[in-house]
């Protein structure tokens, strides 16, 4: 990797390769066992997400990625835009390459950051020298190149503790590279580094941002939607498909599952005291989904439960849910408040879709008065009255699957 970039700089005679993309790595950095790993699925991961944007090299040194638009028609801004989304990207920031020389450096933090600096207040400069046989040592680069752009812009204070902008001036083996203040990445671990999971993803707001949160730990998602047309319309199965489309923005590509719930419903419905429809039409998701782990490789499920919020997400309630299937139930919310879910909501762009007025298949068949401290025997007791097994096998046989792409 080193050495391509070294020689993609060599090649065009210059050191000029102008405006590229920087990006921080996360966690990766951390990992010492697995960062190689790591490092190669973000690689593959940006490269994915970078493809409609033109032809860019990738590369990574020093926990450092390099994004470098390789020609004119590439586009910087829409592949910086797209390249917050990616997991494992802690920090991220437009830079502009130039030779390594004070003045060099000086003059492209004078034109590229012209505008910051002319808006800014205070300032410092800050160098990192990854160079080892750059005659300055950092300090001195800083003083200098920080020297001539008080003079370039005398209403700048210099404020070494709480500046308002900050000149970075890396000097790396290829290039000097000049940037201010990283923001924030998508932060967590590059998708599909910790295995898969089935998601059940409903078209509330609560599942999407589940969804989100399991994604961000690096696990592929396998979304799972129960439908119970006519109940339920079939703009809400669009809304799901909508939501799922939002979150192949940091997943990548995913297949959806669309398992008809409508037969099992009724057969609760007809079947079942109506104190528990919820609870064992929950514990029917369940197993479904678990049966579409086995078949996909997922080694757990993800719900949107979170403790308390409804009769079906108390203590024994998910007592009687995870009875119905051996995985390991992740519920990533099962501590948080609404507003916090919410604000996540917002933030990763689901918030709109999920409030959108279309019934979800548990309220269609919701029961006026829900047992909260269900027991588990009670329960399953009232479930024996279904031919469970056949129900599942006839609900797996109709699923529809629809491959989802950014
Ligand atoms: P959400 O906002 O995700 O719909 P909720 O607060 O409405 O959640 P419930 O309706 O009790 O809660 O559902 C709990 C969890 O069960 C959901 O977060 C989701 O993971 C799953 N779930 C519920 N309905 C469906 C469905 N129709 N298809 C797939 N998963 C579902
Ligand atoms: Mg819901």
């Amino acid at each position: 990797m080193t050495g391509r970039l070294f020689e993609l700089f060599n090649e065009k005679g210059v050191l000029f390769l102008d405006d590229v993309i920087l990006l921080k790595l996360g966690e990766l950095v951390l990992k010492g066992l697995n960062r190689r790993n790591f490092e190669d699925r973000l690689l593959r991961n940006i490269r994915r997400r970078l493809e409609p944007y033109g032809t860019f090299r990738v590369s990574a040194m020093q926990s450092t990625v390099y994004v470098e638009p390789l020609s004119e028609a590439s586009d910087l801004s829409g592949a910086y835009e797209a390249l917050k989304t990616v997991f494992g990207i802690a920090g991220m920031t437009l830079a502009r390459s130039c030779a390594k020389t004070v003045s060099a450096m000086t003059e492209t933090a004078k034109t590229y950051l012209n505008d910051i600096l002319t808006q800014a207040k205070s300032f410092k400069a800050e160098s990192r020298r990854a160079d080892k046989s750059f005659p300055l040592t950092s300090i001195q680069l800083s003083q200098q190149v920080g020297g001539a752009l008080h003079d370039a812009f005398p209403h700048l204070a210099v404020d070494v503790h709480r500046p308002e902008v900050t000149v970075y001036l890396e000097v790396r083996e290829t290039a000097a590279f000049v940037h201010t203040d990283p923001e924030p990445g998508a932060g967590g671990l590059p998708a599909g580094i910790n295995g898969r999971a089935v998601t059940l993803l409903s078209g509330g707001i609560d599942s999407p941002v589940s969804s989100y949160m399991i994604a961000k730990r690096g696990i592929e998602l396998i979304p799972v939607h129960f439908f119970s047309y006519p109940y339920t319309s079939l703009e809400a199965k669009e809304k799901v498909l909508s939501l799922a489309r939002i979150l192949t923005r940091y997943c990548g590509r995913m297949t959806v599952s669309i398992v008809p719930f409508t037969r099992i419903q009724e057969e609760i419905r007809k079947n079942c005291p109506e104190e528990y429809f919820t609870l064992i039409m929950r514990r029917f998701m369940m197993r479904i989904a678990q049966n579409i782990a086995e078949q996909t490789s997922a080694k757990a499920l993800v719900t949107g439960e979170s403790l308390g919020q409804v009769a079906s997400q108390t203590m024994e309630a998910l007592r009687v849910t995870e009875d119905a299937c051996e995985y390991p139930v992740l519920r990533p919310l099962i501590g948080m408040d609404k507003e916090e879910i919410v604000a996540i909501a917002r933030k990763i762009g689901t918030f709109s879709t999920s409030i959108l007025p279309y019934e979800d298949c548990c309220t269609v068949f919701t029961p006026r008065h829900p047992k909260t401290k269900p027991r588990l025997p009670d329960v399953r007791k009232a479930e024996a009255a279904l031919d469970t097994g056949l129900l599942i096998q006839e609900a797996l046989a109709a699923t529809e699957r629809m491959e989802l792409k950014l």
